[in-house]
């Protein structure tokens, strides 16, 4: 016989309200996008002069899990990044190879979409190169000349930060405090915090401007992208801590300038840094790990589960000790979901004295682990949350109080869970597990084929996953794919 027992699963049954911090405002705000149920989300991509290390990983699992959970929560989301491909670091380390600024950017780029790849975050919907939006950077630019906010001298074009009455508000400080930290000296600058939109340079790359053949400069391109895909004002911003000032306070300036509207964003999303020792991990310092040399050594999701359990507002300490942790957290989950199948396997379809108590503990759980994620994604309580289900499961199977169908809730609310947080919380031997592996697999197929611009092969591949559900798209501007599993 069966018992009468409460769904979980679907849609959040206690629908909570989203709250996420602020930089700008320094609050939790509630969240309320700009267009109702679309969400636009823009993150600083990486430089590409080097390998990513994983510093940069924290920051980028961040967002994904971002991105993921507003998708979870009904949310259309366009996630954008940029990717900066013409920068002085580039330059210098091309001379310093012997090949071309782009043939470096171009190695770099397709390393780090790799090890995104690697690291499971597969919601960017579009990586777009500031190389190939010099036409609007130009336009920017030209705006910014026209109503009086930028100007042209021997060497480049600058923003005057005095012509900005906001300058300063989202990292709270003022022209005075900014510009003592500024370091761009030009004497044909008006101010010493004046910064540069436009660089005359000869040397390659460049292209022709209004102001002789240069190339942008670097807070123009974030800018001039977001504007082409989301127009003036959207409503996710994000990065780490580092890029509020300057990078962020002058985005602000560039676009509410050129526009005239404000807010640019609607929120500002600001993660900590992974440190090692108390420092930031970062490539000048040479205390990094690359996430190549990670991932040799590590499971993705050991370094997931360690990125998430910490807020993503607050500094991360490394170390591979610090890692234990992490990995002995997801062998319990494993090791309860071995359970739960090796039970299933031999189990009817009874219905047993302590499923509806049972159910109840399923739902609190799930609605506890999303208010946790619904209060700025706090993801250490939501982690935590499924260690007190771990435990109280444990107690139920000892006890021989759940049936067969309470086991499948069990194991189906921990694959929710684990979608949501990046983590693949079951134990890759289901058919389901499989049929995901096997599309990965193919989609790597089909890129070596598109790498050797086999494009009928690649064609038929994607027409032939698309009879069966499975819908890919290949991103504009890169030779890279994003897809949508489970459609
Ligand atoms: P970059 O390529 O240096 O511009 O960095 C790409 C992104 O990674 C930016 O959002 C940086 O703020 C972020 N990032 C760099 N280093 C770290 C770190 N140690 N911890 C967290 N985020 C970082």
């Amino acid at each position: 016989m069966r018992g009468c027992r409460p769904r979980y699963l679907g849609s959040n049954p206690n629908p909570g309200l989203m709250m996420i911090y602020n930089t700008l405002s320094g609050e939790k705000e509630l969240f309320e996008p700009i267009h109702k149920n679309r969400v636009n989300i823009f993150v600083c991509g990486p430089t590409v002069y080097d390998e990513s290390h994983i510093g940069h990983a924290r920051t980028y699992i961040a967002f994904d899990v971002i991105a993921r959970y507003l998708k979870y929560r009904g949310f259309s989301v366009f996630y954008l990044q940029n990717i900066t491909d013409v920068d002085d670091k580039i330059i210098r380390r091309a001379s310093e190879l012997g090949i071309t600024p782009i043939e470096l950017a171009r190695r770099f780029e397709k390393r780090y979409l790799e090890d995104m790849c690697a690291l499971g975050i597969h919601n960017v919907n579009l990586y777009a190169r500031a190389t190939e939006h010099i036409p609007e950077i130009i336009e920017q630019i030209k705006t910014l000349i026209e109503k009086g906010f930028a100007y042209e001298t021997e060497t480049g074009v600058y923003f005057d930060e005095t012509k900005f009455e906001d300058f300063g508000k989202l990292s709270n400080q003022t022209i005075e405090d900014l510009t003592e930290h500024r370091i761009e000296p030009d004497p044909t600058k008006r101010n010493p915090g004046d910064f540069s939109l436009w660089k005359k340079r000869e040397e390659e790359p460049a292209w022709d401007s209004p102001w002789g053949r240069g190339r942008p400069g670097w807070h123009i391109e974030d800018t001039a992208i977001a504007n082409t895909y989301f127009g003036p004002q959207y409503d996710l911003h994000g990065g780490a801590k580092d890029l509020i000032f300057p990078h962020h306070e002058a985005e602000i300036a560039q676009m509410e300038a050129s526009s005239g509207k404000k807010p640019m964003v609607r929120y500002w999303m600001h993660t900590g840094f992974l440190n090692v020792n108390g420092e930031k991990m970062s490539k000048s310092l040479g205390n990094f790990m690359t996430i190549r040399e990670l991932l040799e050594r590590y499971e993705p999701d050991v370094f997931r589960f360690f990125v998430l359990s910490t807020h993503y507002r607050s500094p991360i300490n490394f170390s591979e000790e610090a890692l234990e942790q992490p990995k002995r957290s997801l062998e319990r989950i494993y090791n309860l979901i071995r359970t739960i199948d090796g039970l299933l396997d031999g189990m009817n379809e009874e219905y047993m004295e302590g499923d509806e108590e049972f159910s109840e503990k399923l739902i609190d759980a799930k609605n506890k682990f999303l208010d946790a994620m619904d209060d700025d994604f706090n993801t250490p309580l939501a982690l935590s949350l499924i260690f007190d289900l771990v435990r109280a499961v444990n107690r139920y199977i000892d006890d021989k109080k759940v049936s067969r169908e309470a086991l499948r809730d069990v194991k189906h609310l921990f694959i929710e869970f684990g979608e949501i947080l990046g983590l693949k919380l079951s134990v890759g031997d289901s058919k389901e597990d499989l049929t995901d592996d096997l599309i990965d697999l193919i989609i790597e197929i089909r890129q070596k084929l598109r790498d050797k611009k086999d494009w009928e092969f690649s064609d038929d591949i994607r027409s032939r996953l698309r009879d069966l559900n499975v819908i890919l798209e290949d991103g504009a501007g890169i030779s890279n794919y994003y897809m949508l599993k489970r459609v």
